[in-house]
């Protein structure tokens, strides 16, 4: 059930004897680039004089504005010695540009293969990888990784959703690997072409790079006839392959022999307890060419440190509960996009898809809340659907303490798209 039994199975004392002894080597070799040889120096900290990870929290946190503006001096050797390099999608602004030595490339598959393994996926699987290859560290991370294990491994790319259809059938896909709301969008190709799901091979889906809930996460598992992983990754830490579900299905194990981290209340930057909510901050244990140290990711959630039945020591991580620049103000209220999907995934009536728009009429925030229906109930009388939208109003109110307005839309009427779903529209500034 081990990818590597003996990294996997470490106790919390192995660990941390493991962690600071890599946190030692790293920042001994993060010290050979130019902004870590100041960073580390301003704060008076050397490899030797570590003695505990509290020593370590003395260093200040990287933020994504720093890597922006100084990532090629965070580099600890030249750039002849980089193989790669990828981008982050940026999603909150400019792309951040991370190198990766031939070493840094193996250790990321390395990385992704036990995670995937973890899952359950084998060398016999078939292994269909629906996401952006290129820049986006999705597609090729996976697919290094997928080989690696041993897998027939598809490198499709993302979107060109009849051609998905045509390699499942063809070859036998057991496996994907897929950004949770295209696998929604993607049942509507399914009923086009009257191809049910659950008639192919699939057993295993693993999602990635959005935020989604515990219902999507089931409606997926449901419609397709998989077990649904959740993957958690950055491009700042490789990409995929930093946390990860096991079969229990209840929180993704940090892989902490290659990854220091740290949960911190995003004001006071104290660490939080766990089950509480704070913000990931992340260090590399292992990367040559570009390690980053204690990088201020702004991802939010909580942690758990009970044993898990699978065996395995590692910290879960709960679900991404937002990003601390996802968080939008309404009326004075902090609301998270993912609290709205919480309401409407939960509702058997809403379908695939929704949108939110923020606007402001005579200094007033106003939200409005698009919401597809399912077929099925979209045909039902005007009486039927005055009231679905009203029992939606109802219940955002409660989860968010704010009324919005619904709007309900026939399926597929709003717009899609086949990276990271924009489920809010902002036209306030
Ligand atoms: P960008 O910040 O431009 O989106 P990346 O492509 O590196 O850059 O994406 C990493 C981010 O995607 C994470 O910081 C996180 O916000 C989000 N993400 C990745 N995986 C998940 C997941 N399983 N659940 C929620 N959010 C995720
Ligand atoms: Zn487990």
């Amino acid at each position: 059930m081990y990818w590597n039994a003996k990294l996997e199975r470490l106790d919390p004392e192995a660990l941390q004897e493991l962690q600071l002894t890599r946190l030692r080597e790293i920042m001994a070799r993060a010290a050979a680039s130019p902004f870590y040889g100041r960073r580390l120096q301003e704060a008076g900290l050397t490899a030797a004089d570590l003695r505990s990870l509290d020593d370590f929290r003395r260093l200040p946190l990287t933020t994504k504005d720093e890597l922006r503006a100084h990532g090629k001096e965070m580099l600890t050797r030249p750039l002849t010695d980089m193989v790669r390099l990828h981008a982050s999608s940026g999603t909150t602004g400019q792309a951040t540009v991370i190198y990766y030595t031939r070493a840094d490339i193996e250790a990321w598959a390395d990385l992704v293969a036990r995670s995937l393994y973890m899952a359950g996926m084998r060398a016999d699987d078939v292994f269909q990888n629906m996401m952006g290859y290129g820049l986006f560290t999705g597609g090729l991370g996976f697919h290094y990784g997928a080989e690696r294990l041993g897998a027939l491994t598809i490198p499709i790319g993302a979107g060109n959703s009849q051609r998905q259809l045509q390699l499942m059938q063809q070859f036998g896909t057991t496996a994907v690997h897929i950004i949770p709301s295209y696998a929604l969008y993607l049942l509507n190709t399914f009923a086009q072409h009257g191809l049910a799901p659950r008639s192919l091979s699939l057993r295993l889906a693993f999602l990635g790079a959005e935020p989604h809930s515990e219902d999507m996460r089931r409606r997926i598992e449901a419609a397709y006839g998989v077990r649904a992983y959740n993957s958690y990754g950055l491009s700042e830490m490789n990409g995929p392959g930093v946390a990860f579900e096991c079969p229990e299905q209840n929180g993704m194990h940090v892989w902490e022999d290659s990854f220091l981290m740290e949960v911190l209340d995003p004001v006071t930057l104290e660490p939080v307890a766990p089950g509480e909510t704070g913000e990931l901050v992340f260090t590399n244990l292992t990367r040559q060419g570009m390690p980053l140290l204690r990088y201020r990711t702004r991802d939010l959630a909580s942690y758990d440190l009970a044993p898990c039945a699978c065996g395995r020591r590692f910290k879960r991580l709960s679900r991404i509960k937002g990003r601390s620049d996802d968080m939008v103000i309404i009326k004075g209220v902090n609301i998270f996009p993912m609290q709205i999907d919480k309401v409407l995934m939960a509702m058997p009536e809403v379908g695939t898809h929704y949108l939110v728009e923020l606007s402001r009429v005579d200094f007033n925030d106003q939200m409005l809340v698009k919401v597809e229906v399912q077929q099925s109930f979209f045909q039902e009388d005007l009486k039927y659907l005055k009231q679905l939208q009203k029992r939606i109003t109802e219940a955002l109110k409660s989860e968010l303490l704010v009324t919005p307005r619904v709007e309900l839309v026939e399926p597929n009427a709003l717009p899609r798209s086949e990276g990271k779903a924009q489920r809010v529209i902002d036209k306030r500034s």
